[in-house]
């Protein structure tokens, strides 16, 4: 099924603030997908998701862990870019849930990289700390039971550098799940 949303009206605000509805990007045959919070101003420009600073974080950190862009998923929890760049309001992410979880069924990931806090909590039904967690795999009951990695937001590591290193830990744990159906790290459950 093409997870691909093109029309949504679903959340007035962010009818309200969008200029388009941000899909995901990469190939649906992906083993890893990596699931934002919600498009920024570049994104919602750009129609894709991870298009600015942050994206440049994230190309950036693939690279040092031996992936390419090209060969992931990448989407949002929700597909809308909020008015001011605020958080996506628990109702927003209810009804996108709907979109993530197609998307979910579609790309069947061998692992879900959750970067930061809202697509962590969003995913595992919990509060989540981030920094403290992030590298851990955990097991959510999505559209099928999944395995989720806590990754810090790249965007983290633009206001501390210090993150930099833990974000490129996360990506490191995740590359070691790509390609190989994650059977080198089965044993951690
Ligand atoms: N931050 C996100 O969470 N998602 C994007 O697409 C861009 C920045």
């Amino acid at each position: 099924m093409d997870p691909d949303v093109t029309d949504c009206e679903r959340c007035p605000s962010l009818v309200d603030s969008r200029s388009r509805i941000v899909n995901g990007t990469g190939p649906t045959e992906a083993d890893l997908l990596f699931v934002g919070e919600a498009p920024g101003e570049r994104e919602d420009e750009r129609g894709e998701p991870f298009v600015g600073r942050s994206g440049d974080v994230l190309d950036e950190g693939l690279r040092k862990a031996g992936l390419a862009r090209a060969d992931v998923r990448i989407t949002n929890c929700v597909r809308c870019r909020p008015p001011d760049n605020r958080d996506p309001h628990m109702s927003e992410l209810e009804h996108c849930r709907e979109h993530l979880q197609a998307e979910l069924a579609a790309v069947d990931p061998v692992l879900v990289v959750a970067m930061g806090k809202v697509p962590a909590e969003h995913l595992l039904d919990r509060d989540v700390a981030v920094t403290s967690e992030a590298g851990t795999v955990h097991e959510a009951d999505l559209d099928t039971v999944r395995r989720v990695l806590v990754c810090v937001h790249p965007a983290a590591t633009l206001y501390d550098r210090s993150q930099a290193e833990t974000f490129e830990g996360a990506l490191a744990t995740a590359a070691d799940y790509a390609g190989d159906g994650g059977q080198s790290t089965f044993g951690d459950f």
